[in-house]
């Protein structure tokens, strides 16, 4: 139909647009695997068994988010990626197993070159690809989480106006950035401080404090500490998320830590990037924009799945190829599996 045609046409635009804008900025694009090893960014994984050593697996990545980080230590100096990523989630309206990010990444950076160059992105794409749209505030408005709970209840507030009837307009774009996260959530059920972003996200530093004071700090009471966090917000949905890194490996250990992590788990898990970390390390940061969201709002969507080519339902499933589905017992051998009903 025209509409779910118009929608896939429009998307081709946007990535086209996305990737003409980040090359001229100096991004080179670089694709990362699919077959890893779990990143924890608080999902569940999708995984994969191995037929060649029997009971063990791949995870599908929840985000490129640990490659982005070693390409930085490697001397890439800026990386984007249009980029698939799988969450073992439930699904709703704006979710789907998979989905599809602009993942980025710089050296050097400050939070307000990131911000700046996601600000004059959009600004292109409103630009050439939606002239009756209209964004409400530029330079986007930068909001504390602090400031946006108290102000709206909410960590992603829709600034859009309303007019006398209560509606708002299709063709305004309200974008913010909200800031200033705490670093840490207490997570009741599991009785532990998890990350609100994600292990790898920087603590805002005191001035003239050194490492060893830093994690001092932090472990003394975790639930105080900011981050240098931000999101990106569109008429009330977020669309996007990222900080800067911890670049110390002190820092980085400490933090897994306090996540709960023991030693020989933190070098089994991440031992890598540690490594990795000990030859030298740029300061680096990036973000995430989820793409099907922002699309599906362009579009004025009620839901991604209109804005996907062959999405899944809310329940997962994709009914045409009929998977998620069996498979044979030869196949399941091969893989050193045993499922319930086999
Ligand atoms: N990997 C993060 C995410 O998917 C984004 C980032 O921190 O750059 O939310």
């Amino acid at each position: 139909r025209q509409r779910l045609y118009q929608n896939l046409v429009n998307r081709h635009r946007i990535i086209k647009l996305i990737r003409d804008f980040l090359s001229d900025n100096n991004f080179i694009e670089i694709e990362t695997p699919i077959l890893t090893k779990s990143t924890p960014e608080g999902a569940r994984d999708y995984v994969v068994p191995s037929r060649l050593e029997a009971g063990k697996f791949y995870a599908l990545p929840q985000s490129p988010q640990q490659y982005k980080q070693l390409l930085m230590v490697s001397g890439i100096e800026r990386y984007f990626q249009i980029a698939r990523c799988f969450r073992d989630e439930d699904t709703r309206g704006d979710r789907q197993p998979e989905f599809t990010q602009l993942d980025l990444e710089m050296d050097f950076p400050t939070q307000n070159d990131i911000l700046q160059l996601i600000e004059n992105l959009f600004k292109e794409l409103i630009i050439k690809i939606y002239p009756d749209k209209r964004i409400k505030e530029f330079p986007f408005p930068r909001i504390s989480y602090q400031e946006a709970m108290e102000r709206y209840n909410s960590d992603r507030p829709d600034l859009r106006e309303e007019n006398d009837k209560g509606e708002k307009d299709p063709n305004e774009l309200a974008f913010a950035f909200v800031v200033d996260f705490p670093l840490f959530e207490w997570k009741k059920e599991e009785k532990r401080w998890g990350a609100v972003h994600h292990p790898f996200t920087r603590p805002k530093l005191e001035s003239g404090e050194t490492i060893s004071q830093t994690i001092e700090r932090i472990k003394k009471d975790p639930g105080i500490p900011l981050a240098d966090q931000y999101d990106c917000v569109l008429n009330g949905n977020e669309v996007g998320g990222g900080s800067l890194r911890i670049s110390e490996p002190k820092l980085l250990e400490a933090i897994f830590e306090i996540l709960g992590h023991q030693s020989e788990e933190i070098s089994a898990k991440f031992g890598h990037l540690l490594k990795a970390f000990s030859y030298g390390v740029p300061p680096h940061g990036g973000i995430e924009l989820g793409l099907d969201r922002i699309i599906m709002i362009l579009q004025n969507e009620p839901s991604i799945r209109e804005v996907i080519a062959f999405p899944k339902t809310g329940d997962g499933r994709d009914l045409m190829m009929e998977a998620p589905s069996t498979i044979d017992s030869k196949q399941l051998k091969e893989l050193h599996l045993k499922t319930f009903n086999s």
